[in-house]
Order: structure tokens, then sequence, then C-alpha cells
């Protein structure tokens, strides 16, 4: 549950019966409820205030979401819940592979957006409260572009740092090697592709090389590599 100062999310949705469903339910759980109902307007918003949380529809009426959240992926790692319409398996996965942290199919229940969006803040608290973001082993301090593990700094190239750093703020989230590359990249058209293969590999064996026998970077077959948060 939201804490004394309460978490703003900005809601972006053109019907106003559906808006109105979700600041009612969200306001009741303790949060702050933000809403606009056109994509640029949202994007003003975001680039200029402080939100926790974002909530996309997919269909605007001067957009769509998808674009809004890979708009805002280039200047932020806010979570972002997608609405959708259709609840077909291809807005899903486009959904997951342009940064979102979770999709909710309508017509859905208030109270399933009010829980989704519980989880990924608690999630996300444990990394985020410190100054130094930690998960499990790990200290990341950005500011400084440093990274410990178990207490000892990592000697990182400027793409491991990126890469480590990411999968840090994200603990247990699988990330494909696509979704690296884009993230991470500045110009995936010019990567091979086993740029992300090779640069998980340096990471992992100075990793081990530290703490022999920890393997904190996670394979998952065909999908990608996460970190594991304990
Ligand atoms: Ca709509």
């Amino acid at each position: 549950m939201p804490t004394s100062t309460p978490k703003r999310i900005l809601i972006v949705e053109d019907e106003q019966a559906i808006a109105d469903t979700l600041i009612y339910a969200l306001s009741s759980s303790g949060y702050q409820p933000e809403h606009v109902d056109l994509a640029q307007l949202a994007l003003a918003r975001l680039q200029c205030e402080e939100f926790a949380l974002a909530i996309f529809d997919v269909g605007l009426p001067d957009g769509n979401g998808f674009d809004l959240c890979r708009q805002l992926r280039r200047f932020s790692n806010l979570p972002v819940i997608f609405l959708t319409a259709h609840g077909d398996e291809i807005d899903r996965i486009v959904g997951l592979e342009i940064g979102a942290d979770d999709y909710v199919t309508k017509p859905f229940s208030p109270r399933e957006v009010v829980a989704r969006v519980g989880v990924i803040l608690r999630r996300l608290t444990v990394v985020v409260d410190a100054q130094f973001h930690t998960a499990s082993a790990f200290e990341l301090d950005s500011a400084a572009g440093r990274i410990r593990y178990c207490g000892k700094l990592l000697d990182l190239t400027r793409y491991e740092f990126l890469l480590l750093k990411l999968l840090i703020e994200h603990p247990e989230r699988i990330f494909s090697r696509e979704q690296l590359l884009e993230r991470i990249w500045n110009d995936p058209s010019e990567v091979f592709d086993r740029t992300v293969d090779t640069h998980i590999k340096t990471l992992r064996a100075k990793l081990r090389a530290m703490e022999p026998g920890q393997d904190a970077i996670r394979t998952h077959r065909g999908l990608g590599y996460s970190l594991q948060s304990s």
C-alpha cells in the first residue's frame, strides 16, 4: 500500500467512463491518479512531472499507446501498464517487447488494475528507495557510473555497465536480445546478432571472477536474460 506521500499515477485514456472507474479505484487505494485523454498531452506531462507509474490505453485519438511508450522509453524507465481492447496475442507481445511492465485486457475489473499497480510498485520500491539501487548483492551508483558486487567494485566497459544496470533495475524481469539491443545500443542496425550474448558472457566472467560458483545472470532459453533478485 502507498505510504505517506501518495504515488502519482498517470492515466492516458480517451473513454471518460473507463478513466473515471480507474480514477475512483486508484484514489480509493491511496494513489493520486492524474488523467489525460491524448497521447501528446501525456508526453508533455511525462517529460515535466514525476509519476510513479503510467497506464496507457492502446487506442488513443491522436496516436496509440505503443508509440507513446516508445517515446517515453527514450527518456524514462517509468513502469507502464497497457489497457488493450483486443486482448489478442499480438498486442500482448508487442506491448511487452516495447518495454511495458504489464497489460490488462478490456473489459477489466478496476481492482485487478489496482492489484497490478501495487505489484509493480512494490517490486520497484526494493530497488528505487535507496540512494544506491540494490538487487541482492549489487550496489548500483548510476550517477558515478559504478557497480559494486558483493562489496567489490566491478571494472566494466560502458556496455557491460549499461547492461548490468538495466538488469539490476528490473530484478527477475526477462529481457530478450532485441529489447536489450534497443535499450542499450544506440543504433541496433550496426550491431551483430551475437553482440548481446558476447557482452553477457564477458559480464558473467567478471562476476564469476569475483564470486566463483555464483551465477547472478540467468539465461532463459528462447526468451532472454534476467537477474536473480536473491
Ligand atoms: Ca481508446
